[in-house]
């Protein structure tokens, strides 16, 4: 454990995995439970899930400093099957973004250091593969709310998986958009992610939107016989919509392609909607009073609020804050905010509706490879919120998906993921072998 410790400190010298190190690897594993499902297991934990007595941060300066009092329930499963807490991982600020640079602490790409990880949980996705490449053991924990999972393990060529909705309990994760929020699961091999699934899953009375297994039990049938490909899709770079199709035809034999309109045409801007509107109600909290960083108390409560909010938020986070604030208006609630809600409900219904065809729906998951911080810096607001077209869908559905590697580009040799999409509560489906 000594010398794992000195590894990450290593690794994170170059390339940022980590906003923080626990410096008790030792200790952690002297005390581990030794007949738990995971004993020994060195388990990388996403900076916006909250470890007892070691710094939480969700990537923001804001919590500079804040270290929690409890273990999110997620964690506390883990710690109890005997895992050991390596750290917390980089991230975007709260979640805010596709590439992880809205924030102090920016991973760069185990590929290729000039490109980006994906985010919003970048430091996850790139220390999963490096451990991977030295041999080493790991898990990681990570979060989505549109596609931080998906999107940094494609970028990263490892396998990212994200529950169904309510699956996992949210308890101790620092709220991004709380209808949209999943902890889940990173590693460089599928059993991994099955065995910490078994651990994490189920019940926790601590978490409204808890999944009650007894009254809602998932689907124990892994088998996958019918799958299908989303057309609109596959509109990407050749090379992308190639790695797909060979990827699909190696595994499945045949397949059928699958048109989701409403999903292509509106996924995005209805994603983006609800979950501005939520963020910006769950930021209201970090005012420099209850948590974290904190200035010289002058002023009114506002004047305060204002200092402190100006210096320690990201300019996306502020985005965030201004235009959730503006779809929850009076007056503009109805054509920004409810309509989106009803949209959400049409998305729901178009997957719903090929769910009774397919047990599998299948798309690229990023429409491109790990792009350079050099074109990131150029993209607009829109652009940015754009990459995310293909894993706004399933998360805003709160369908259970997978993103595997699919094959390598051929000129720069980067990873490109395959999206697997399977019906709420058929979680084992994207667990069976044939993913692998
Ligand atoms: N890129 C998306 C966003 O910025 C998704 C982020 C996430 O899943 N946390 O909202």
């Amino acid at each position: 454990m000594k010398d794992l410790q000195k590894k990450l400190k290593d690794i994170n010298k170059e390339y940022n995995y980590f906003n923080v190190i626990c410096d008790d690897l030792q200790e952690q594993y002297k005390n581990a439970n030794k007949k738990g499902k995971l004993y020994g297991m060195p388990i990388s934990i996403k900076d916006c899930v909250c470890v007892k007595d070691v710094e939480t941060r969700g990537g923001s300066k804001i919590l500079e400093g804040y270290k929690p009092t409890f273990n999110a329930t997620v964690v506390q499963r883990l710690i109890d099957q005997g895992a050991i807490i390596l750290g917390k991982t980089s991230q975007d600020e709260f979640g805010f973004g596709s590439f992880s640079t809205h924030t102090y602490n920016i991973p760069k790409n185990p590929f290729d250091k000039t490109r980006s990880c994906g985010g919003s949980s970048g430091g996850s996705a790139g220390i999963t593969r490096k451990l991977s490449d030295l041999k080493i053991k790991h898990v990681s924990i990570a979060e989505s709310t549109g596609g931080s999972i998906a999107c940094p393990a494609a970028f990263c060529g490892v396998y990212g998986y994200t529950p169904t909705y309510g699956l996992f309990s949210r308890y101790g994760l620092l709220d991004y958009g709380n209808s949209l929020d999943k902890i889940g699961i990173m590693a460089d091999n599928l059993k991994d992610i099955k065995t910490v699934f078994e651990v994490v899953k189920g019940y926790d009375e601590k978490d409204s939107t808890s999944l009650n297994l007894e009254k809602t039990p998932l689907n124990k049938d892994d088998s996958i016989k019918k799958v299908a490909i989303i057309k609109e899709t596959l509109n990407v770079d050749p090379e992308i919509k190639e790695a797909i199709i060979k990827t699909v035809k190696a595994k499945f034999g045949s397949y059928d392609e699958i048109s989701l309109p409403i999903v292509e045409k509106y996924a995005t801007p209805c994603y983006y909607i609800i979950a501005v509107s939520e963020a910006s109600t769950n930021l209201a909290k970090y005012c420099g009073l209850r948590y974290g960083a904190a200035e010289e108390l002058k002023g009114t409560f506002d004047e305060y609020f204002t200092k402190v909010r100006t210096k320690y938020f990201e300019p996306e986070s502020k985005r965030r804050i201004m235009l959730g604030t503006f779809t929850r208006m009076a007056g503009y609630r109805d054509a920004f905010y409810l309509k989106a809600a009803k949209v959400r409900t049409m998305i729901i219904n178009e997957y719903k509706k090929a769910f009774q065809k397919y047990d599998l729906i299948i798309s690229p998951t990023m429409p491109i490879v790990a792009p350079k911080f050099s074109d990131i810096e150029k993209l607009t607001p829109l652009q940015n919120y754009m990459m995310d077209i293909m894993t706004v869908g399933p998360n805003l559905a709160g369908l259970p998906h997978l993103s595997c590697n699919a094959g390598y580009s051929k000129k720069e040799k980067l990873p490109i993921g395959i999206m697997y999409i399977a019906n709420h509560l058929n979680d084992y489906k994207l667990m069976n072998d044939k993913l692998k």
